[in-house]
């Protein structure tokens, strides 16, 4: 049976090598990275939505370095037990927590609006499923998925809902109120704390917390991965051109990420 949906018109989507298509006649070409395009032309907001080329590549280059890899280890060890043997990651970017989920789970779905972020995932681990997709509407059959993560990324409650099996777990991982306070203060002078339980209740109907833990990272920066940093945070395009330009202009830079993990399950 398929787990894939058509885009277009939900029918179920017979997967080929080179390409998937529906029974009403939707044909979507598997590219020669592996991943396939789902993205239908009249659910495009902007010709390239997503990240651009340029700050996709800057967050391989700072996760790469490894800045984040305690975050990563967590998630990998929050999922472990469950022992999905499905699992989807919406808004996966390039793939560098994906790919960690994918060792401890089985049939592994990682989708993303931004098609040079699929890319990259794609060429790294051809193993995985990789679709350009909206989160909108999830490509995916009802009750198909054992685990669905979240990171950094949109939190589509319903559609969630709808492709997970009852019992089955969300992991979300938002900003901690005081991540990166530091880079922030020298960005705009003064910070809004984030507020990580802004979309618990829309989650309160459908979804049962069952863990939550704060995992705060210290990072010391060299200049070329604070570079990266902003490069790859939605932060830095709303500060001012000569503020950026002064904190990229030193040394390094000190400063503590810290992240809110959440385990909930679908009642
Ligand atoms: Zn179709």
């Amino acid at each position: 049976m398929s787990l894939m949906r058509c885009p277009l018109c939900r029918e179920a989507l017979t997967r080929e090598p080179r390409r998937w298509f529906c029974a009403t006649g939707h044909s979507f070409d598997v590219a020669r990275e592996g991943y396939v395009n789902l993205l239908p032309v009249q659910h495009k907001k902007s010709r390239d939505p997503g990240d651009t080329p340029d700050s996709v590549r800057a967050r391989r280059s700072f996760l790469d370095a490894g800045h984040y890899q305690p975050l990563r280890d967590r998630v990998q060890a929050m999922l472990a037990p469950l022992q999905p043997r499905s699992l989807l990651d919406i808004g996966c970017g390039e793939g560098y927590y994906t790919q960690a989920m994918a060792t401890v789970a089985g049939e592994v779905t990682g989708i993303d609006i931004a098609k040079p972020a699929i890319q990259l995932a794609a060429r790294r681990v051809p193993a995985l499923t990789w679709l350009v997709a909206s989160a909108v509407a999830l490509p995916l059959a009802d009750a198909s998925q054992d685990v669905v993560c979240s990171l950094f990324s949109p939190l589509p409650v319903a559609e969630m809902h709808r492709v997970l099996r009852e019992g089955g777990h969300v992991l979300v991982v938002t900003p901690a109120p005081d991540h990166l306070w530091h880079v922030r203060e020298g960005l705009f002078g003064e910070v809004r704390a984030h507020e990580p339980d802004k979309f618990l209740r829309d989650f309160a109907d459908s979804f049962e917390l069952e863990q939550r833990h704060e995992l705060r990272v210290p990072l010391q920066l060299t200049r070329q991965a604070l570079v990266d940093l902003l490069a790859m945070t939605p932060y830095a395009w709303k500060a001012k051109a000569e503020r950026r330009a002064a904190l990229e202009a030193l040394p390094d830079v000190a400063t503590e990420a810290a992240f809110s993990l959440m385990l909930f399950r679908r009642v």
